[in-house]
């Protein structure tokens, strides 16, 4: 079939066949199909949508443009946690070496922030000498010493998912559910893993705003995931205001090291000791979520989970004494706090403002090849729920460009509602998905 011909059956609403889309997208891949073809193919599928076996075929399309690790040579259950994107998401960082020390292999790769939502490699890139470009057999090697590894997604696996993605970045068809699990699952499905464990994020920081949307994508992950013989576990997380008080790269690390010595807020540590526990649970190592959780946090109170970071730190070339000195991380020149205008308990953070006050204070890039600041962010003095008289203290900003400050403080202030009376908790673990 001519690529003209798929992109007109996708166009009217039909089904496409496992072979038509490999041809398609392989041609894509080659060099043989142009941008535009499979930039109208894109708009389609975000039109159209695509049937769960389409959704299959195209994330076997993805996996298999690259390279699939083995890890059979690496004792130990093989089991990872991916998050869909928020904002002080440093989860990542504290449950790595958390589920490592109770004996999971975790082979971890992810990707950088953009737009307002922060990323994984970014944090560990503030860690200065962290290498997060390491070759497939050193990262086997760490692997195997250490029982985990956190690096960026390899230009080995994946490739086409690679070139599609910046395709649909500057094609307005990012937010297509197929598109969406296919992407993060052929990633995900090419580190060679038996389990997974996904955070979907909902709410004003989120990629889905609404529950519904979320629970479709979360639905879909677990669907493929369990299709490759991968036991998926999704759970649906509130992401309606930050995760955390720390917002921003090197800030986010200092929290994840305090929280991996006990010192954490209780909504960071929730999500993280609810997803370990899945883990541990997918892993075969603790089938009670409670019981499961009461070993994470032993591990946390013992200094294992400490000393597993210190260990990863120190095989991927950073610095092990950032945990106990975090002025050897990164710090900003200017330190500015921003006080409260208004007086009453804090009804809703959005935390996409919040992120984007962030990015523009130097913490997120502007552009996909812009700089970071490595330091810069926001440290929150103040959640939702909290009681703030006027002129209190209601977060701190870091950052080296002072012109950009007051931007950034309309952007944050604009972000916040009071009210008399203090607001109705909100549920931080919304759903679980099996
Ligand atoms: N993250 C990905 O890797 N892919 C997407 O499509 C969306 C988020």
């Amino acid at each position: 079939m001519r690529p003209y011909d798929i992109i007109k059956k996708k166009r009217d609403g039909h089904s496409l066949s496992h072979d038509e889309l490999t041809s398609f997208l392989r041609g894509y891949l080659n060099g043989e199909v142009p941008d535009y073809q499979v930039s109208a193919f894109l708009m389609s599928v975000l039109f159209r949508g695509m049937t769960s076996e389409e959704t299959v075929s195209l994330t076997e399309v993805l996996l298999n443009s690259g390279q699939v690790l083995d890890l059979s040579d690496i004792p130990g259950p093989k089991v990872d946690k991916h998050s869909t994107g928020g904002v002080g998401d440093k989860v990542s960082l504290i449950l790595t070496p958390l589920a490592a020390s109770a004996g999971i292999i975790v082979p971890m790769m992810s990707g950088r922030g953009l737009g307002h939502t922060g990323g994984t490699l970014d944090k560990l890139e503030s860690i200065p000498g962290f290498k997060t470009g390491l070759s497939i057999k050193e990262f086997k090697e760490i692997l195997s010493k250490v029982g985990c590894a956190m690096i960026g997604f390899s230009h080995e696996m994946a490739p086409l998912d690679r070139k599609l993605y910046a395709l649909r970045d500057v094609t307005a068809t990012v937010e297509s559910i197929p598109l969406i699990t296919s992407s993060i699952m052929s990633k995900k499905l090419s580190e060679g893993i038996q389990g997974l464990v996904l955070d979907v994020k909902v709410g004003s920081g989120a990629f889905m705003k609404d529950l519904e949307s979320a629970r479709v994508l979360a639905k879909t992950m677990v669907k493929i995931g369990n299709s490759f013989g991968v036991k998926t576990i999704a759970v649906i997380t509130d992401m309606n205001e930050p995760l955390g008080m720390a917002v921003g790269n090197s800030l986010e690390v200092i929290e994840s090291i305090d929280a991996l010595k006990g010192k954490c807020p209780e909504d960071l540590m929730e999500v993280t000791l609810y997803l370990g526990a899945l883990m541990l649970k997918v892993a075969d190592i603790e089938a009670d979520i409670e019981a499961g959780k009461k070993r994470l946090n032993q591990l946390i109170k013992d200094g294992s989970a400490i000393k597993k970071f210190k260990e990863i730190v120190e095989y991927q070339g950073g610095n092990p004494m950032i945990a106990e000195r975090p002025t050897l991380l990164p710090h900003s020149c200017l330190s500015v706090d921003i006080f409260s205008k208004q007086k009453g308990y804090i009804q809703s953070m959005n935390a996409e403002a919040i992120g984007t006050a962030s990015m523009i204070l130097g913490a997120g890039r502007k552009t996909m090849d812009s700089e970071i600041d490595h330091a810069a962010g926001i440290f929150l003095k103040k959640k939702v729920g909290d009681f703030v008289e006027e002129d209190d203290v209601i977060c701190t900003f870091c950052t080296s460009d002072e012109a950009i400050i007051k931007k950034a403080e309309e952007i944050f202030l604009n972000a916040l509602t009071f009210g008399k009376g203090p607001p109705e908790k909100r549920k931080i673990i919304i759903e679980t998905i099996e």
